[in-house]
C-alpha cells in the first residue's frame, strides 16, 4: 500500500510557578457602560427561552484548560434545547453590525488559548445541551447519535453496552464531540480511520444568522464539511451522528524504546503500512530523565525482566514507540503473528514492556494521569501547548534541530510524536494549533527552514499568519464564514475574523483588534 504521511508532534508543557504564570496572562474584564449592560441584559432576558441566561456567576467562562487567556463574557447560556441556541444567535444577528456581541460555543473548556472564550459576549454552556438521550443505531452501519454538548467518555460508556464503540478517539476522552469535531480529533487510531472528523456521518448545525440545519456528505454538504475542523466559524454543533464499529474487550499496551531516531520514525512507518498491524500507534520523545522505567513498572511488565534491569537510559534523548492492538479473548494465532511482527523491530530489545487492560482504561488513560496530577495540584496549572503536523520529509530535519538543539534538557511535559497516514483523510474538511515560550523557537525554526510544518489547534496574531495556514483553502475559508456567520459573531476566541468587518480587510482588522484587547 502506498504510504503517507504526516507526523503528529505535540510538544505539551505545563508552568507550575506563580512568577512566569502572570506574563502568560491575557486578560481582559468588560467594560460595558452600566446603561449599556442593562439594556443589552434587558433584551437578552426578553427571550423565550426552555433554558436560561446567568449574568452573574460568569468567571469560570473567562478560563480553560490553557489557562492563560482570560476573556470575561457579559452572559453565559445555558440552552435546554436547539431553539434556545438558534433563538440567541438570531436576536444577536438582528442587532446588527453595530453591536460588539458575540457568541462561543464551549464544550468542555479544553482549549489552549481562550478560543471557546467570548470577550464582552455571550457563552453557550454546550453541556447543559446533553439533557437529550444518547441513540445507538446497530445494523450494516452503526452509529451513534448525540448531542454537540455530550463528552466522549460517555460516548464509550453508552455505546459499549451495545457492543459498539467510536472507531477514532483522541488521547483523553474528557472533551465535547463539538469541542473536537471543530478541529480534527486526533489519536493513535487516526493512521487506519483519519481522524474524528471523518467518521461522522451527519451533523445538525446552528449557523451565525441562527438557521437550523441538517447537513452530511450528500445533504448541505458545503456547511457540513465546512463545519468539520471549522474551529467553529461557520455555525454550532447540535447534535452528530458518529460511526461505530464492534467494540474489543481488551487491549494489549506495548513500549519499546529507541536511542536512534530514525529507526524509531521507520518502525512506526513500517507499522502503520501494514494491513495487518496493531490497532494503535503513536510515540514520545523521553529527554534527559533517567528512573522512567521505574515508574512504568506499576503497570507495564518487562518481557524480559532481567535484561530490563540491566537498561540505563543515561540521560541519553530516547524515543518510545507506543502501540495497542486490541482483542476479545486470547488468540494464540493472532498473538503469535504480533510477536513475530515486534521482533522484527529495530529498537532496544531488552526494552520491550507490557500491559494487559480493558478497552476502556486503554482508552481512558490519561484520566488516570488527571487524577494524579489533581492530587499534586498540577492539573490547572497553564499549559503551552504546541501541536505540530510535520511533513515527512521533514521530520528527519525537525528532529534534528528540535530534540538535538532546542530542547536539550527536560521538558515538563510529554512530547508526542506520531505518524499518520494522509491518505485516508478526507481532504473536504478545513483543518488547525498554540505557541509559547520556546515553541516560538521552533515555530521560528520551521518557518525559517520551510518545513511545510502546519500548526494542529492554529493559534496565530496575523494575516499573514492565518493566510500561510490555511494557503489554497482561504478563499474557501472565507467565502463560508460570509455565508453562514457574515457578521463573524460565532468563536470570536479563535481570533480569525472580527465582528461586522468585510472579510477583505478581516486580517488587517483581525490584527488591530488583537493589539487593542490581547495586549
Ligand atoms: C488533556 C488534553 C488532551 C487532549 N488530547 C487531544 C488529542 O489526543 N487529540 C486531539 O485532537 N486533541 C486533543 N486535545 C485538544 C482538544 O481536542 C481541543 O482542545 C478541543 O477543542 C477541546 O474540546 P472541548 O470540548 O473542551 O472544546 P472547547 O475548548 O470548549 O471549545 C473549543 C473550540 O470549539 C468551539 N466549540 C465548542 N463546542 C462547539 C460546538 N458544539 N459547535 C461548534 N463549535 C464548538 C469553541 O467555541 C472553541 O472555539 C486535548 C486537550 C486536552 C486539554
Amino acid at each position: 500500500m502506498a504510504v503517507l504521511q504526516v507526523f503528529m508532534v505535540l510538544i505539551l508543557n505545563s508552568i507550575s510557578h506563580e512568577i512566569n504564570r502572570c506574563s502568560y496572562f491575557h486578560h481582559a474584564t468588560p467594560t460595558f457602560s452600566n446603561s449599556r449592560t442593562f439594556i443589552m441584559e434587558s433584551s437578552l432576558k426578553s427571550l423565550n427561552l426552555d433554558g436560561q441566561f446567568n449574568f452573574k456567576d460568569i468567571h469560570h467562562a473567562a478560563g480553560d484548560f490553557g489557562n492563560r487567556y482570560h476573556f470575561l463574557p457579559v452572559a453565559i447560556l445555558y440552552p435546554k434545547t436547539v431553539s434556545d441556541i438558534s433563538s440567541t444567535i438570531k436576536h444577536v444577528f438582528n442587532m446588527g453590525p453595530a453591536s460588539e456581541l458575540t457568541i462561543a460555543a464551549r464544550g468542555h473548556g479544553h482549549s489552549l488559548q481562550g478560543q471557546a472564550q467570548a470577550h464582552r459576549g455571550i457563552v453557550i454552556n454546550m453541556e447543559s445541551l446533553r439533557g437529550k438521550k444518547m441513540h445507538v443505531h446497530t445494523g450494516e452501519l452503526p452509529y451513534i447519535d448525540v448531542s454537540g454538548g455530550e463528552l466522549w467518555i460517555n460516548i464509550l460508556h453508552e455505546t459499549l453496552k451495545y457492543g459498539f464503540a467510536p472507531k477514532s478517539w483522541t488521547d483523553y476522552l474528557h472533551l465535547t464531540v463539538g469541542g473536537t469535531l471543530s478541529h480534527a480529533g486526533i489519536s493513535g487510531q487516526a493512521f487506519r480511520h483519519g481522524p474524528q472528523i471523518d467518521n461522522v456521518y451527519e451533523l445538525e448545525v446552528v449557523t451565525g444568522k441562527g438557521e437550523v440545519f441538517v447537513c452530511s456528505e450528500k445533504q448541505n454538504a458545503d456547511l457540513f464539511y465546512g463545519v468539520l475542523g471549522g474551529l467553529g466559524q461557520f455555525g454550532i454543533i447540535t447534535r452528530a451522528k458518529i460511526s461505530l464499529e464492534p467494540a474489543p474487550r481488551k487491549a494489549k499496551w506495548i513500549r519499546v524504546l529507541y536511542s536512534d531516531f530514525y529507526s524509531f520514525t521507520k518502525d512506526q512507518e513500517h507499522l502503520i503500512a501494514l494491513e495487518d498491524t496493531v490497532d494503535y500507534i503513536e510515540g514520545f520523545v523521553i529527554i534527559n530523565k533517567t528512573g522512567f522505567i521505574n515508574n512504568w513498572r506499576s503497570s507495564f511488565n518487562p518481557r524480559d525482566p532481567h535484561q530490563a534491569s540491566q537498561f540505563i537510559s543515561d540521560g541519553r534523548t530516547l524515543y518510545c514507540l507506543e502501540m495497542a492492538k486490541y482483542f476479545d479473548l486470547e488468540d494464540t494465532d493472532a498473538m503469535n503473528k504480533m510477536d513475530n511482527l515486534l521482533s522484527k523491530l529495530d529498537c532496544i530489545q531488552q526494552t520491550y514492556f507490557l500491559s494487559e487492560v480493558s478497552y476502556v482504561d486503554f482508552l481512558d488513560r490519561v484520566h488516570l494521569s488527571e487524577k494524579k496530577l489533581r492530587e499534586k495540584g498540577l492539573w490547572d496549572v497553564p499549559h503551552p501547548w504546541l501541536n505540530l503536523l510535520v511533513p515527512r520529509r521533514s521530520i528527519n530535519d525537525f528532529a534534528e534541530e528540535v530534540f538535538g538543539k532546542i530542547l536539550t534538557d527536560n521538558n515538563n511535559g510529554p512530547i508526542l510524536i506520531y505518524p499518520v497516514n494522509q491518505l485516508r483523510w478526507n481532504n473536504k474538511t478545513s483543518l488547525i494549533t498554540p505557541k509559547e515560550d520556546v515553541f516560538y523557537l521552533i515555530l521560528d525554526f520551521c518557518g525559517r527552514t520551510h518545513l511545510g510544518v502546519k500548526q494542529y489547534l492554529p493559534h496565530y496574531g496575523t494575516r499573514e499568519g492565518w493566510r500561510a495556514h490555511f494557503g489554497t483553502k482561504w478563499e474557501d475559508f472565507a467565502r463560508r464564514k460570509s455565508t453562514y456567520d457574515p457578521l463573524a459573531i460565532l468563536a470570536p476566541g479563535q481570533r480569525i475574523f472580527q465582528k461586522a468587518v468585510p472579510f477583505h480587510d478581516t486580517a488587517h482588522h483581525m490584527i488591530q483588534h488583537s493589539q487593542d484587547v490581547w495586549k
